[in-house]
């Protein structure tokens, strides 16, 4: 965990409501005589851990940093439940949902990005899609965590059913190595596609489908 994270979140602990009474007893009690009511929290080096996961105190900033730490992350701004889940992997606080739904509704890129779709470049005119994979958009979400040697992934989406295919891959694949993954993973299935519109421009979508 980030160090300054972790010295708010302590900080913020002492001056919280539920916890600051916890603090207490186990301070002047000792773990030993935690009783009924804490046996679902432990407390770790300045820490309250609520069935394993970090207790966020009672605090409008922190919660504020914990969500944007997850709802802006490297694949974008993410949607309220994947939001929630990442978080409660780690974090949680009361009310945790209802927090998120709230602070997300206030996202102001998240706002911006639902009236202006972000712009991309079509090899074709953009012309509205007729058959299943016929135009399909290809994006990459690169520097993930590297799993089994892959740090990126390929999304392909057919911009008529909205159905997504996603190919691990890695962040510095070639237009030819694109080619052979769509190749392999998706076009044995769906056929070849009329049009392409690529994150990485036209004119790698161009040599891609050559
Ligand atoms: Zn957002």
């Amino acid at each position: 965990m980030n160090l300054d994270l972790k010295a708010a979140l302590k900080e913020g602990i002492e001056a919280d409501r539920v916890t600051g009474e916890k603090l207490k007893q186990i301070l002047t009690s000792g773990p030993r005589h935690i009783t009924k009511g804490l046996q679902d929290w432990n407390y770790e080096d300045g820490l309250f851990l609520y069935k394993g996961l970090i207790y966020v105190p009672n605090n409008e900033n922190l919660k504020c940093k914990v969500t944007q730490m997850f709802h802006d992350n490297v694949m974008g701004h993410l949607g309220q439940w994947k939001t929630i889940e990442l978080i409660t992997w780690e974090y949680w606080w009361p009310g945790i949902t209802e927090f998120v739904k709230a602070y997300i509704k206030g996202c102001a890129i998240c706002q911006t990005t639902k009236i202006q779709p972000p712009v991309k470049v079509p090899i074709k005119p953009n012309e509205i899609p007729q058959g299943l994979w016929e135009t399909i958009t290809m994006d990459f979400i690169t520097d993930l965590p590297t799993s089994k040697g892959y740090d990126s992934i390929l999304t392909v989406v057919d911009r008529h059913s909205k159905a997504i295919i996603l190919s691990p891959c890695n962040k510095n694949i070639t237009a030819v190595e694109t080619s052979q993954l769509l190749l392999d993973n998706i076009w044995k299935q769906t056929g070849f596609p009329l049009a392409i519109i690529s994150d990485r421009g036209p004119q790698f979508a161009a040599q891609v489908t050559q």
